[in-house]
């Protein structure tokens, strides 16, 4: 094995480059040198390259936070992986020892770091990971599917909050790579009709492929009135995959209907007419990244109860990277796939 290799390394400011890096190596009892099979790009790796940054990630750092690989070599203590192991990376390193990790909750972690945004991470050949952070799976599944497992992982920790009944409306906002996992896991566990609400003609047309009955364009379309047609008394659940649609939310649920606010935009602030949350008693709940939930979303991938071979539109050369992220930017890729 060469012991160089070409990585797409953050350099700060909107900074990208593709540049040749050391192989990494096996340096703690619980590290597992991976070879990346497969690493998708990611509406926050976008964020990160935005001028002003929309996300932070440390300059230095290979990017690539959704991943998978196959075992190449294991540290001394390494939970029982093996070289030729196929597994998905959480990447999301949490200490164990502060409160949140003691009572469960290593989401919330003070000390958490991730792997492709603060340190180094998969749109590299090779990445070495702790051993705690890998997800086994079935070899049969491609790592181009597998490497969905990170995202539904999210969204996973997010659904199994708005404990859907069978037959339950949805409405999802957004149908970007997000929305369109929520249409995908609500149809599958049981929801009635499922309505998505999306700007972009191509998502709009993605959304029905993943089981949304009903598509609204809101630029062209009153959404209350729209939404109200389809369900007269409001629907039980609204999810904004957008980050920015706190107030549309509230304003669309039926009376006692949960909401979850998934996306991510530090710089929204909503305008809420908060007594119709008391009036009509909304649950309003958010959620952030994956809880305990990846061996949940790989089950979901292996069974097939979610379809995201329709969703990828680019599949790219390490080197074709930026094209995936300009694809990415204008809105034209649902999911952008790297091979290093
Ligand atoms: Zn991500
Ligand atoms: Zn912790």
């Amino acid at each position: 094995m060469s012991r160089t290799m070409l990585a797409a390394v953050f350099e700060g400011r909107g900074k990208l480059a593709l540049k040749k890096m050391p192989v990494p190596k096996i340096e703690k009892p619980d590290d597992v040198l991976l070879k990346v099979e497969a690493a998708s790009i990611c509406g926050t790796d976008v964020h990160i390259l935005h001028v002003p940054p929309g996300h932070p990630a440390t300059p230095g750092a290979i990017l690539g936070h959704e991943y998978v690989g196959e075992v190449l070599e294991v540290g001394s203590s390494c939970g029982g992986f093996k070289p030729g192991d196929k597994v998905a990376v959480d990447p999301n390193v949490t200490c164990g020892h502060c409160p949140a990790c003691q009572l469960g909750r290593h989401n919330m972690c003070r000390e958490m770091t991730t792997l492709g945004i603060f340190i180094h991470g998969g749109f590299a050949p090779y990445n070495v990971a702790p051993a705690r952070q890998l997800h086994r799976y079935d070899r049969r599944l491609k790592p181009e599917i597998a490497v969905f497992a990170e995202p539904l992982a999210c969204v996973v920790n997010a659904f199994k909050k708005l404990n859907l009944f069978p037959g339950e409306g949805v409405v999802v906002l957004g149908a970007g790579p997000i929305g369109q996992y929520f249409i995908q896991i609500a149809k599958a566990g049981g929801a009635g009709k499922i309505v998505a609400v999306e700007p972009n003609p191509r998502r709009r047309r993605f959304a029905k492929i993943s089981g949304a009955e009903i598509v609204i364009d809101p630029t062209k379309k009153n959404l209350p009135e729209s939404v109200a047609k389809v369900f007269p008394s409001g629907p039980e659940v609204v999810i904004d995959a957008v980050g920015s649609l706190a107030d549309q939310a509230v304003g669309i649920a039926g009376r006692a209907g949960r909401i979850m606010l998934f996306g991510q935009n530090a710089l929204a602030r909503a305008s809420i007419a908060q007594n119709i949350i008391t009036r009509n008693e909304l649950t309003v709940m958010g959620s952030y990244i994956a809880k305990h939930t990846f061996p949940e979303a790989i089950r979901l991938l292996e069974t097939g109860k979610v379809n995201v071979k329709p969703l990828i539109t680019h599949r790219l050369k390490l080197t074709e990277i930026r094209k995936g992220l300009r694809a990415m930017e204008k809105g034209q890729a649902i999911k952008a796939i790297v091979f290093p």
